[in-house]
């Protein structure tokens, strides 16, 4: 059983606290690890030396930030099936899917080696007599970002990628369930030449978090993951005079037009409902069919994929669609709520519940499971799954549809299936959405875009990565100067208007 360690100031530490989280293969379902809960003082130690690090860091050219970045990229590439690797073996993803996680979050970094020119401020020459104003966008010191079990490597660099590039110091708390890949990210950032102390990783739980929000040098706190814990350190950070930005939890819904390309669909469905075995913020977890005949023709055609899909352990590589979920927890919820479907009458087309594989049966897998006629008061519609489950909702129309789009209290991700501009462009305007797919089930921006949901899945203002997150992690400062030649008018006692 392997004891993991924080990475403070450069260095492994052992936890003080005593308190320990367990850490699976979740394909075997055997615990290989031990996350250190991290107290408040711990904390406290990590703090100083990004307290200690950064101004050094702040003061060093951009250009020259922007080559360490540069360098990392280099070895996250090199790295890259050891990362993969170790992901997938304590989060149970398939290896391909692992890397994916490890490449969206490395594009992140790529966009942020841009971030001389994301950084650049203003200059107005002569904007009074003998007077120059400018603003410049400084960093703000010492941030921290907390971060969910489903993306352990992309959303901590879509958070310290920009944090650091900008001229901070960050300090990580990624997810007690599958810590090493961030404290691997921490080492190799530091091989490609960051000062010691710029990227920390504090591992923890609740504690940890308080102790994120209660510290007062602390300038900033990111947060992923459920809508809960998304509201509570949304409150509490922004009650402590933090800049705060937190995403929450979604449910995801596809409509499915009558004139859709039918196997497009079937194939979007396939992969963004049970890719990652549903636990992803952008699967789409609700099809939404319009007409009879749509959703017949959609359940026929669902139903042989479904039961066809490849669930094993990542060491089976391509051979695998999806993987295990998290934890015995996770599987007893997901497996809970599809039971909870059944009672409530909705139509289990496909039923995951029982499932097995020879050779992992203490493993956490959960077969794929597919719903009919569900509908919006039943638990399975209103809470947000994160297994491999597929929820059918039929309408009648396409305005029916919409609105149970626009009620639902979710707005992470939506997509339209459908060959009629008019209608998709119609519901990408109309729809309460952040992110929002034509013909594409998973929309996912781009690092150079921002990611970022409406409703209950996003507090605060301002999107992951893309110039958002420089906005972020920068405070803008103002500068009017005016030199001796032009300062000869004597004392002003009015508002300077600068006529
Ligand atoms: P989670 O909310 O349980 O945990 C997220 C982080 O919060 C972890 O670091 C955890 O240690 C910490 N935490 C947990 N309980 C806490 C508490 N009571 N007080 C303070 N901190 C606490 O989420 P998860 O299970 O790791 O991740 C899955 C969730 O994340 C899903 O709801 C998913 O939709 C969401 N998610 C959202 C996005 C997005 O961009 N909107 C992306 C990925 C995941």
């Amino acid at each position: 059983m392997q004891e993991l360690t924080h990475y403070i100031n450069g260095e492994h530490v052992k936890g003080t606290s005593g308190r320990f989280a367990d850490v699976y293969n979740p394909a075997i379902g055997e615990v290989t690890a031990k996350t250190p809960l991290a107290t408040a003082a711990e904390l406290d130690k990590a703090v100083q030396a990004a307290e200690a690090a950064q101004p050094g860091w702040a003061a060093t050219n951009p250009q020259r930030r922007a080559r360490v970045l540069m360098k990392f990229v280099d070895l996250l590439n090199r790295d890259m099936d050891k990362l993969a690797e170790v992901l997938s073996s304590q989060h149970g993803k398939t290896f391909p899917d692992a890397k994916g996680d490890v490449v969206r979050g490395l594009e992140v970094v790529e966009y942020c080696i841009g971030a001389p020119e994301l950084l650049k401020g203003e200059y107005t020459d002569g904007a009074g007599p003998g007077i120059d104003m400018y603003s410049m966008r400084q960093p703000l010191g010492v941030t921290a970002g907390i971060t969910p079990f489903n993306f352990p490597a992309m959303i901590p660099m879509w958070m310290f990628a920009p944090a650091i590039a900008a001229g901070n110091a960050f300090i990580l708390k990624p997810s007690e369930r599958d810590p090493s890949v961030p404290l691997m990210l921490a080492e190799l950032f530091e091989e490609a030449g960051l000062p010691k102390g710029i990227l920390q990783v504090v591992n923890g739980d609740k504690e940890a978090v308080d102790a994120i929000i209660a510290h007062d040098t602390i300038q900033s706190i990111g947060f992923v993951g459920s809508t809960p814990i998304a509201e509570y350190i949304y409150g509490n950070g922004c009650a402590a005079g933090k800049r705060v930005q937190c995403f929450g939890g979604a449910k995801n819904h596809a409509i499915i037009m009558p004139d859709a390309d039918m196997d497009n669909v079937v194939d979007a469905l396939i992969g963004a409902g049970y890719g990652a075995a549903g636990e992803r913020c952008m699967a789409l977890s609700v099809a939404v069919p319009v007409g009879k005949e749509t959703a017949d023709r959609l359940i026929e055609a669902l139903i042989p994929r479904v039961e066809s899909l490849k669930v094993g352990p990542y060491t089976a590589g391509d051979d695998v669609d999806l993987g295990p979920v998290i934890t015995p927890e996770a599987k007893a919820r997901i497996n809970g709520l599809v039971d909870s479907g059944v009672e409530q009458g909705a139509k289990l087309v496909v039923d995951g519940r029982n499932f097995s594989l020879q050779g992992y049966e203490n493993g956490f897998f959960v077969g794929p499971s597919l719903f009919d006629n569900v509908t919006p008061d039943m638990d399975i519609y209103k809470q947000e799954i994160f297994g491999p489950v597929l929820s059918t909702v039929r309408t009648d129309s396409y305005e029916e549809a919409l609105k149970l789009v626009k009620d639902n209290e979710y707005g992470n991700g939506t997509a339209i299936f459908t060959r009629d501009g008019d209608t998709a462009r119609d519901f990408a305007s109309r729809v309460n959405v952040g992110m929002v797919g034509v013909n594409v089930p998973i929309p996912v921006p781009l690092a150079y875009h921002t990611f970022g949901g409406w409703k209950k899945s996003a507090f605060g203002d301002l999107n992951q990565h893309g110039p958002d997150a420089f906005k972020f992690y920068t405070r803008t400062k103002t500068v009017t100067s005016r030199w001796p030649s032009g300062a000869k008018e004597g004392a002003n006692f009015s508002i300077p208007t600068m006529e």
